[in-house]
């Protein structure tokens, strides 16, 4: 999508895109196109690619939950800041954390939040299930677009969640049945699942919209070798 069909498609979300965010986007897609010859951060690199398939598809997560109302909110598995940098720049009022098991992948983001001047973000160059152990009923928010089977999702995100937070997955195909077992375990409940098809080329998504409804028990997240014996 061209900046224009951008900006038509976003402001059918309910987002007016302002020149400041403009210019982010701009500066985002070219620090991901220099560092992205270097490291890998992604397969897309056409222009209009990335404007479809990451920033607005990043976007698209206000489909189920309205942001301005949202303190903190963590985004997992987040790669090259998928949906987290896209959500912050739209809406800064965001304590933005992200987490990455790949380290590389943190160095970039770093350049990135230095770059686009966001504020009140924290990189965790870590595993997720790792960092959920240790930091428990501590965010608003969960998001996490393409990681993993989705009981395992659950799994890394439920410690993560305040009592009443929302986790936010955002998939291709919806899957969220596979997630009734891991959901009784871990006292999360399905709020919204809202599929749909991205603008123009008319791929499939699914926005998983997760409540949690009370303490996750100290037993999980486990270990990601437990994890990947047998998931929930
Ligand atoms: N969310 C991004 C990236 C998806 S690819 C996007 O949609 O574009 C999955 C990312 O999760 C990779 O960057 C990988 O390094 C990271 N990852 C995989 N398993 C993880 C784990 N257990 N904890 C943290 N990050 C993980």
């Amino acid at each position: 999508m061209n900046i224009d069909e951008f900006k038509l498609e976003v402001s059918k979300l309910g987002i007016n895109v302002t020149s400041l965010e403009l210019d982010k986007l701009e500066k985002y897609y070219n620090l991901l196109i220099e560092w992205n010859e270097k490291i890998n951060l992604t397969a897309i690199t056409d222009k209009k690619d990335v404007y479809l398939k990451h920033f607005y598809d990043s976007l698209t997560l206000v489909k189920v939950i309205d942001l301005e109302n949202v303190s903190s909110l963590c985004d997992l598995g987040t790669g090259a800041g998928f949906p987290g940098i896209i959500l912050k720049i739209f809406f800064p009022n965001l304590k933005l954390t992200l987490v990455d098991s790949l380290n590389k992948r943190i160095k970039f983001l770093e350049v990135l939040v230095n770059e686009l001047f966001l504020e009140n973000v924290i990189l965790i160059h870590g595993r997720a299930e790792e960092y959920g152990k240790k930091n428990r009923e501590c965010f608003d928010v969960v998001t996490a677009r393409a990681l993993s089977s989705f009981p395992i999702l659950l799994e890394y995100s439920a410690s993560l969640l305040k009592k009443g937070g929302h986790l936010i997955a955002m998939r291709g195909l919806n899957d969220s049945k596979d997630g009734e077992n891991a959901m009784k375990i871990l006292n999360l409940k399905i709020n919204n699942v809202i599929e749909f098809e991205l603008p123009i080329e008319k791929s499939k998504r699914t926005l998983i919209d997760v409540v949690k409804l009370d303490k996750t028990s100290l037993k999980y997240p486990r270990r990601y070798a437990e994890i990947k014996k047998k998931s929930l």
